[in-house]
């Protein structure tokens, strides 16, 4: 199995090299759209953003779990200071490429899952950084996936390659082809990054635990969910002892996907189509303009997320459907 699973990950791989080259020119006779951004006048605390993905982490397994074991931080910890949202989904495909994408883009679609196709909209990244003018260095992606570097840009022909922010996937933060890198050490690039350039918007995905889970291994899978949990509570710490992000910053946790539910397919070893287990994911959000220790059961979806930051940030989402989340606000 894990011999079949090296040949499989060498093969992905290679193609992801010979991809990177394609992906490095935008597509040309995509339908010109020029949906542009505006500033809209904010009243927010939160002058920071970060948005971590745990990747394929099933609800009943997470927040679902009244027992809350695989998620004591979350669940002991960080959830007194912030919001759960008990009915959060995946409305759109439910894998690693498409439920980053409804994240980032306020849009669902579908679009190939190794990393070889650019979302076709712009992202809340390219928005923000549009609107403000801003630096590169004030946006980051950083993923222990490489593929997701797909995240930094769109096929859209004004958008390909304009505004765009900085990105460090896969081994190194070298990117598509540069393979999987460890979480731990994606938790230590992103802590590097944010004491060396203070960024104010942050997208941040852990591999696990559904690297671990796709073997089909109970134990693999949950000791997965503990460690990110472990992570995003470090994560967490950092922000509250950094001057700057101390009482700026909003952080938003939740999944790309869940898992099939139990009687599914194969069950907690895959993912990728419309159960509740793969729709079902959790989510949870802390910041200076969010109610503490309150749980709320709106039902939401992912493109409610970057609609979300864009109300905090103050730009516009153009083409997106989906709808801030005023629920998680506190009361002003
Ligand atoms: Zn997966
Ligand atoms: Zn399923």
């Amino acid at each position: 199995m894990i011999f079949r699973h090296s040949i499989l990950n060498l093969k992905v791989s290679l193609m992801l090299v010979l991809l990177t080259g394609i992906l490095g020119s935008c597509t040309k006779d995509y339908e010109y759209s020029n949906f542009k951004s505006k500033k809209v006048e904010r009243s927010y605390q939160t002058k920071n953003v970060i948005v971590v993905i745990v990747d394929g982490l099933r609800y009943t397994e997470g927040l679902g779990d009244s027992t809350h074991r695989f998620i004591p931080l979350l669940a002991n910890d960080l959830a007194k200071e912030g919001v759960i949202n008990t009915k959060f989904y995946n409305l759109g495909d439910t894998y690693t490429s498409a439920g980053h994408t409804s994240i980032t883009t306020g849009i669902n679609q579908s679009l190939d899952n190794t990393g070889a196709e650019l979302p076709e909209n712009p992202s809340f990244f390219q928005y923000w950084n549009q609107v403000y003018g801003n630096e590169q260095t004030k946006s980051w992606i950083i993923t222990s996936k490489d593929k997701l570097a797909v995240l930094g840009n769109c096929k859209n022909p004004y958008w390909c390659g304009k505004y765009i922010p900085s990105v460090n996937c896969g081994i190194e933060g070298g990117g598509l082809g540069s393979g999987y890198r460890e979480d731990s050490l994606t938790l230590k690039t992103t802590i590097e990054i944010l004491k060396q350039h203070h960024p104010n918007l942050v997208l941040i995905n852990f591999r696990d635990p559904d690297y671990s889970s796709h073997a089909g291994i109970w134990v693999d899978y949950v000791n997965g969910i503990r460690k990110t949990d472990e992570y995003v509570f470090r994560l967490w710490k950092f922000l509250q002892s950094d001057s700057t992000y101390k009482n700026t910053t909003t952080l938003f946790l939740t999944s790309d996907h869940g898992r099939h539910s139990d009687n599914i397919a194969n069950g907690f070893a895959g993912h990728g189509d419309g159960c509740e287990g793969c729709r079902h994911i959790e989510f949870f959000a802390c910041g200076p303009d969010f109610a503490k220790g309150k749980v709320v059961e709106t039902n939401r979806q992912q493109i409610d997320l970057p609609a979300t930051i864009a109300e905090l940030l103050g730009f516009e989402l153009p083409n997106s459907k989906g709808e801030a989340m005023f629920e998680l606000f506190r009361r002003r």
